[in-house]
């Protein structure tokens, strides 16, 4: 049987740079020698194609424009591979594996986000065992067919839901957490797949991207003391289409007049708003205190338990899709990728 052919996309960040023996400047590394710089990338029983951007970024630049570029980079070589590793810094990698868990509908081959604290070149490096096991996990097959059929996180030995992730930690090589979802995978003296949560996409259904993202929104992040003025200039910004409201707790608002008078108004001018919790993990639930029962009784759609990385980038897309108004509530309450329980 043919070893699986995994195409490494490198988009920038840390992980892509090397350390100049004689400087010691950092600088980007050149991705067409990586077999020469990682010699242990051999040992691996597949075969591996790079695929770099032309000019690679620190992913605080990241943009939706970059998102459909990778996203294309998947499309034209779909068929032809049969996993997929993106290099990616470790700032926005949470937002950027949501948006493409979105934009890839009916995904049935492995999308594994990876980067690393420091750069491949450092003695202490962390890059290394991300990128080996990001590969070896993109290449898993059984019977065929990939083990793993949907866009993923993998950092510091553990492979998560992209779509459920938030980066935490800026410092520790642990930088990622999924609260609200458990670990796809684990990596110790053994890779240990944990089967039951990864999702099973509906073969009959073919492959599609979506590549049109609508960035007209804004996230609104609660705190005590927020002014009326503050909220109405939000609400002004024009061609506004939709805002992820940063509740407090399990989806809770402050209940004075002028704020529930406010996100009515900017819902019946066509705003969609959307309650996700500030609390990194658990979920909302409208109703549950007097404090969220006016936001559901207006029309907020619930976030439920999604990250706000996912909510913002799932937001783009159904804009993007021309959701209609009567049913955009229920499309985003539901799952569409598992970024929801
Ligand atoms: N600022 C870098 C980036 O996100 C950090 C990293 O690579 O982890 O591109």
């Amino acid at each position: 049987m043919s070893q699986p052919n995994i195409l490494l996309i490198y988009t920038g960040g840390t992980i892509g740079m090397i350390k100049d023996s004689e400087t010691g400047a950092l600088r980007a590394f050149d991705f067409d020698n990586l077999l020469i710089k990682i010699p242990e990338l051999k040992l691996l029983d597949c075969t591996i194609d790079t695929v770099a951007f032309e000019n690679p970024i620190d992913s605080s630049n990241m943009r939706p424009e970059y998102w459909v570029e990778i996203a294309s980079i998947i499309e034209e070589n779909y068929n032809r591979c049969d996993g997929f590793v993106v290099l990616h810094g470790s700032d926005t990698m949470s937002y950027s594996a949501s948006a493409l868990s979105f934009m890839l509908e009916n995904l049935a081959k492995p999308v594994i986000f990876t980067g690393s604290q420091l750069p491949i070149g450092d003695l202490r490096t962390d890059a290394k065992e991300n990128l080996i096991t990001s590969i070896q996990i993109a290449s898993l097959q059984k019977r065929g067919r990939p083990i793993v059929q949907e866009v993923c996180l993998y950092f510091e030995y553990k492979l998560y839901r992209g779509n459920r992730t938030t980066k935490i930690n800026a410092e520790h090589f642990e930088a990622f957490s999924s609260l609200n979802y458990p670990d796809l995978a684990e990596s110790g003296v053994h890779l240990k797949v944990n089967q039951e949560h990864l999702l099973i996409p509906s073969s009959k259904k073919s492959f599609k991207v979506h590549k049109v993202l609508n960035n007209n929104v804004a996230i609104i992040k609660l705190f005590p003391g927020m002014s009326k003025n503050v909220l109405e200039s939000f609400f002004s910004i024009s061609n506004l289409k939709g805002v992820i409201l940063e509740t407090y707790g399990a989806g809770n608002s402050t209940t004075e007049d002028w704020f529930i008078k406010l996100v009515k108004e900017a819902i019946k001018k066509g705003i969609h708003i959307i309650n996700v919790t500030q609390c990194s993990g658990g979920s909302v639930i409208m109703g549950q205190y007097e404090t969220s029962t006016a936001l559901k009784s207006i029309g907020v759609i619930s976030g439920k338990d999604i990250t706000t990385e996912a909510a913002i980038t799932k937001l783009m897309y159904l804009l993007g899709q021309k959701v209609s108004k009567k049913v955009f509530k229920t499309v985003f309450e539901t799952s569409l990728r598992g970024e929801l329980s």
